[in-house]
């Protein structure tokens, strides 16, 4: 009898948000997850729990240095994703998308690993088209404050799709839009969790500009599930698709197409925590600040047989939840 032995995934930024339920749900699954994180933005607390299962190992790790390892699948998350964090340092936020990419795909390389990298909406900058379709270009500002984390995911992206191209590494990419959920940091920065720490804590509800820019936010559970989806696809039908839809690249949006301005969201979390003594304060809008935002998910929906199923208000439900514990 042949015994089938686990198969083996390497998580980059295994330690933040996104990174700890996708390193659940690999284990789930029956993998055995080697973990790394420089822990810039990540907390251990995120995996606290997974650290007494044989099948799971951290390492802290700096993705822009080079890693060893035989792995079956990579998924690469390190990068800081809250604006507050990647501009706190934005040179090293280039190094890891863009060196941090270059040891993922060398590393892929040599070992024959398939790889799953977290792009995201950022690539599309200030989008002049609406709702963003996989084959807009986008709109994005070179030297700008959000410069260093829009242009290192663009390289990243480039480098993905070279690799591909020139070496034959069977790359994947995800476009993320804003998702949200539990294991997010309290202090993060980011709209949601800035909303729900701020209510459950009778702080004022801080909106930047008018709070007429809009977003579309994604439940985590949902973006873990394409993800999967789009990792156990194999390569022919991957080729396949990429061909019938000329992209030139494995690339696609993943994110929750319902769209609400800011002034929406907070309303929403506010109708959600009836207690709170919060009110709505207006504060500058940071420069770059995109306008709108909206996922054309049509391509994933085909590949993946998915769409996002968690709808605003019970994925909030859920996350205040979670920040209630905190406070
Ligand atoms: P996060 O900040 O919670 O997680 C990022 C993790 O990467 C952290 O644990 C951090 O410590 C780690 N990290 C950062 N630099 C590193 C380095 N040089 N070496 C090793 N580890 C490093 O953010 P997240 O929301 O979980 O995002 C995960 C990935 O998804 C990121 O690549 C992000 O760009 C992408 N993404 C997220 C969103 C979103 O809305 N959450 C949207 C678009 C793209
Ligand atoms: N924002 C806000 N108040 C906050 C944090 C963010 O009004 O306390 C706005 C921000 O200006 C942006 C939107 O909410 O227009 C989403 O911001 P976030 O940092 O979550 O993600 P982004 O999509 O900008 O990367």
């Amino acid at each position: 009898m042949e015994i089938k032995l686990p198969k083996k995934a390497l998580v980059t930024g295994a330690a933040g948000f996104l990174g700890s339920h996708l390193c659940r749900q690999l284990l789930s699954e029956g993998y055995e997850v080697t973990a790394i994180d420089n822990l810039f933005t990540g907390n251990k607390s995120n995996i606290y729990d997974l650290m007494d299962d044989r099948r799971f190992s951290f390492v802290l790790h700096d993705v822009t240095q080079p890693f060893w390892g035989q792995f079956d699948e990579i998924y690469n998350l390190a990068c800081p994703a809250s604006p507050v964090h990647y501009q706190h340092n934005p040179v090293e936020t280039i190094k890891t998308s863009v060196i941090g990419m270059m040891n993922i795909l060398d590393l892929a390389l040599k070992t024959k690993a398939k790889v799953l990298h977290t792009s995201t909406s950022e690539v599309y900058g200030d989008p002049l088209v609406h709702p963003q379709v996989e084959s807009y270009w986008g709109n994005v500002n070179t030297i700008g404050i959000r410069s260093c984390y829009d242009e290192g995911k663009r390289c990243a992206e480039t480098l993905a799709a070279d690799y591909r191209r020139e070496y034959g590494v069977d790359v994947r990419m995800v476009r993320i839009f804003n998702t949200y959920g539990p294991n997010m940091h309290p202090k993060d920065g980011r709209v949601i969790s800035n909303f729900i720490m701020q209510a459950l804590c009778d702080e004022d509800l801080t909106l930047f500009g008018d709070g007429l820019q809009t977003r579309s936010f994604q439940y985590c559970s949902d973006l873990i599930d394409a993800m999967r989806r789009f990792m156990r696809l194999s390569r022919v039908d991957v080729d396949a698709f990429c061909v019938k839809h000329s992209l030139g690249s494995p690339v696609i949006n993943v994110g929750n197409p319902g769209e609400y301005t800011i002034k929406e969201l907070a309303q929403e979390t506010l109708k959600l925590l009836p207690d709170s003594k919060s009110k709505l304060v207006y504060k500058p809008l940071p420069a770059d600040d995109p306008k709108r935002r909206r996922p054309d998910i049509i391509l994933a929906k085909e590949l993946l047989g998915w769409q996002p199923k968690v709808p605003l208000c019970e994925g909030l439900k859920k996350t205040i939840a979670y920040f209630r514990e905190m406070v």
